[in-house]
């Protein structure tokens, strides 16, 4: 890696980073020559994604506050960690509700809080949040998911407000069904459910994408590769949504 390169090298931290889109997003950030930390629960994915990590659970303020300090100055912070749990909407249990509000929304906040002072401090940051199409219309059966994301512009637009002076940005990314294991254990979910085989239960899934199939995690990695460069030092407060068109369509 050349002079230049090695000066351009930042700390990137992406929680749930040991699958999926996070896992894409710390693979992308490797191989672009920065220094990754991959943040999760689950101790033997986080091990074998090969990248150095720590373990949180994003729903508990202290465990990510002692996670974040643990890492140093982190120069870009990727809230990526969620969950989506189904139900509808009137049968929503009160404790689903919390979850996923918890594990999608709060966890933003705890993270923010814990990560972006550093940067400001430092002049310069980038605070990306994985969200949704979920953010940006609503889904039948995923309320509690559908409101938690929803909240996530909110937050990221009142921060990139309140930061646009320092340096720092918060962006969000809207993917729409992404081929992860999340995806996978909906699937699995709605094979069990109604007895359809994996390629008429994916078809209900890729329906509403024009393109007519998943988002690869690289897709979505490749965003947040660009909204941490320097070209994107203006993108601030925004969605940028990787749907193959759905939320146009
Ligand atoms: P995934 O299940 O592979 O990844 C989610 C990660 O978050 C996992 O590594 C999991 O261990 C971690 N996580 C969950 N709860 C946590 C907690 N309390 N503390 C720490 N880590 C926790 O699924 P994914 O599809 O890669 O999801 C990543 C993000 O992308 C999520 O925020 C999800 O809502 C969002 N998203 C996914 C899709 C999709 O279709 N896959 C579409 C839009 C948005």
């Amino acid at each position: 890696m050349g002079g230049q390169e090695r000066s351009n090298q930042k700390r990137v931290f992406v929680t749930g980073g040991g699958s999926g889109i996070g896992l894409a997003i710390a693979q992308n950030f490797c191989g672009a020559g920065h220094q990754v930390i991959i943040a999760g629960r689950n101790k033997s994915k986080l091990e074998a994604a090969g990248h150095e990590y720590v373990e949180i659970d994003v729903t508990d303020e202290q465990s990510v506050i002692d996670g974040v300090n643990s890492a140093g100055d982190i120069d870009i912070f990727v809230a990526n960690a969620g969950a989506a749990a189904t139900a509808p909407a009137l049968k929503t249990d009160r404790e689903t509700w919390d979850q996923m509000l918890s594990v999608n929304l709060t966890s933003t906040y705890l993270c923010a809080r814990a990560a972006i002072p550093q940067m400001v401090e430092r002049k310069w940051g980038r605070y990306i949040v994985v969200a949704s199409t979920a953010a940006l219309k609503g889904y039948s059966y995923v309320g509690a998911y559908a409101a938690a994301k929803h909240g996530v512009l909110g937050w990221v637009k009142t921060l990139a407000l309140e930061l646009s002076k320092t340096g720092v940005t918060a962006n969000a990314i809207c993917p729409g069904y992404t081929d992860t294991p999340l995806v996978d254990e909906a699937l699995e979910k709605v094979m069990a459910k109604t007895g359809k085989n994996r390629k008429d239960a994916l078809a209900a899934f890729v329906s509403g994408n024009p393109m007519g199939r998943l988002i690869d995690p690289s897709e979505v990695a490749g965003a947040a590769l660009w909204l941490a460069s320097d070209a994107a030092a203006s993108v601030n407060g925004q969605s940028i949504t990787i749907d193959g068109g759905e939320t146009v369509s």
